[in-house]
């Protein structure tokens, strides 16, 4: 047992089990020994597509500055990243609006979400030479309600804590985290839950199958589309995940490149799961704007024209033409991230379709 899990057994001993998404929120957000709180994560357990080529952050940024235009240019546009690891994806979305779209910046306000007071100091490292005000909040709220939003989100919905609801033969019960001889424990609740919190296209599911769902993240996806949809702007959201319902469960946690066990080591591992993009487009639908996608990631990125990009880019370096082209090919390439990983938009409803949903 490492602390934190001494510590998490201290508190299912107190007050009783832990959901699965209670304790998946300790693990990554504990202040003293969370995930995000204190280790180095990215790069070391995972690596993103921002950190692997820098066309990827660029085609975001330059999405949300044709998404402004496409609606007329609305005055005061704010820019949002939700979860911006080392700032990367920024400081590239940043670089290419600057040069491609600068009216853009003239009146934005940019504005980036983090809890990890440990990668706030890295993003703002990073993005130090971008003179404009750029400033921090630990939630998405509503002092990001009141003008044209343009929100991008990579990797962020797949750390949003899932709830799994096991199927048994006397019903839907959850999965808790117990201790069970000195150790962390999943355990069924006793009592199952109300049949009419199980979507009808799960009812059908084998004895055994899990439904997981994750209820913040699709509180906030369908609060980000009321702002599109009231202010204007679009949201970008991109993730590892599915787009059909499934009886799997997909929380997983990654140390250095390595699956581990869940609830072996927590704070020590990160923990993330499979993002369902069909629940995640209905409440953006609930939330009222329009949705498009989710397309693939390399569908996506090739109708963005990330080719003609890479080829810029590799004529500008020859020396690094061979890197550069590696990169690309890892995030478009079906069989490496190209096809796992989803892209999905919201814009207002009556406004043009955004580019790379065709
Ligand atoms: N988007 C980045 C980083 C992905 S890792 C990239 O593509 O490289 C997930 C990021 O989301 C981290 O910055 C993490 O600290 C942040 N994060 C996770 N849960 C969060 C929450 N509930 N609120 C705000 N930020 C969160």
């Amino acid at each position: 047992m490492n602390t934190l899990s001494g510590r998490i057994a201290e508190l299912i001993a107190a007050e009783g089990p832990l959901s699965v998404a209670q304790f998946m929120g300790i693990c990554l957000h504990d202040p003293q020994a969370g995930t995000y709180a204190v280790r180095q994560t990215i790069g070391r357990d995972f690596i993103t597509s921002p950190e692997i080529s820098q066309t990827f952050g660029e085609l975001c940024g330059l999405w949300a500055a044709q998404v402004w235009y496409d609606q007329g240019r609305p005055e005061r546009p704010r820019l949002v990243e939700l979860g911006p690891g080392r700032g990367t994806l920024m400081a590239d979305a940043l670089r290419a609006i600057a040069a491609a779209a600068p009216e853009f910046l003239k009146d934005a306000e940019v504005v980036l979400v983090e809890t990890s007071p440990m990668l706030r100091d890295a993003q703002r490292e990073k993005l130090k030479s971008y003179t404009a005000g750029i400033s921090w909040q630990e939630r998405f709220d509503e002092r990001l309600a009141d003008r044209p939003l343009l929100l991008i989100a990579n990797e962020f919905f797949d750390c949003m804590p899932v709830r799994q609801y096991v199927r048994t033969a006397r019903g839907w019960c959850e999965r808790m985290v117990v201790v069970e001889d000195d150790k962390l424990a999943f355990a069924l609740a006793p009592v199952p839950v109300d049949p009419s919190f199980i979507p009808s296209d799960r009812h059908e599911a084998p004895e055994g199958g899990v439904y997981e769902t994750a209820p913040s993240g699709l509180a906030l996806a369908e609060e980000i589309a009321r702002t599109v949809e009231l202010r204007g702007g679009g949201a970008l959201i991109v993730d590892y995940g599915y787009d059909a319902p499934g009886f799997g469960e997909t929380l997983q946690a990654v140390a250095e490149g390595q699956f581990s066990d869940v609830l072996d080591e927590p704070g020590d591992s990160d923990l993330s799961a499979h993002v369902d993009f069909m629940a995640l487009a209905a409440a953006a639908r609930a939330g009222g704007s329009s949705v498009y996608g989710p397309v693939t990631q390399c569908n996506f990125l090739a109708e963005l024209a990330i080719g003609p990009r890479a080829e810029k880019l590799m004529l500008a370096n020859p020396a690094k033409a061979h890197e550069i082209a590696a990169a690309v090919d890892r995030l478009v390439n079906p069989e490496k991230m190209g096809a796992l990983f989803k892209v999905l938009g919201l814009v207002p409803k009556n406004t043009p379709q955004p580019p790379g949903f065709s």
